[in-house]
């Protein structure tokens, strides 16, 4: 089965190509938010406005760490991988990354990298966004 990677018809993971389940209402400790998860253990947070992306990104952080929000606010850069599907709605599409699409609804994934040792993380200041 072809697999275009940055091109998709329905909702796909960016890190796993599946089928993501949801978008659903999920409730959290701190209010609502709209999101889901996939197999492979990315989650996502749906965002309608695609212009609220600094909370749906807290929201992101704090549904990969299972609310454990110590942990999911001292992550370090490096411990999770970030991805962006746009929706593009007049093509019907949904895009990977954030593009310039601004005012599209966006789909923000977050996914846990592979553990990675004690010592690994002291060098684990990989490329600023
Ligand atoms: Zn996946």
């Amino acid at each position: 089965m072809p697999y275009i990677s940055d091109r998709y018809r329905v909702l796909s993971c960016p890190f796993c190509g599946r089928s993501p389940e949801g978008p659903r209402k999920i409730q959290m400790r701190f209010g609502e938010t709209t999101g889901g998860h996939c197999e492979c253990g990315a989650v996502y947070v749906y965002d309608e406005t695609g212009r609220m992306l600094g909370e749906a990104f807290n929201d992101a952080l704090a549904l990969l760490y299972r609310e454990d929000y110590d942990a999911a606010y001292s992550a370090a850069e490096g411990e999770y991988e970030e991805e962006i599907i746009t929706y593009e709605k007049r093509l019907r599409r949904y895009v990977q990354g954030a593009g310039p699409y601004d005012r599209s609804a966006k789909y923000l994934f977050l996914k846990k990298t592979s553990p990675v040792s004690d010592k690994d993380l002291t060098k684990t200041s990989n490329a600023q966004k």
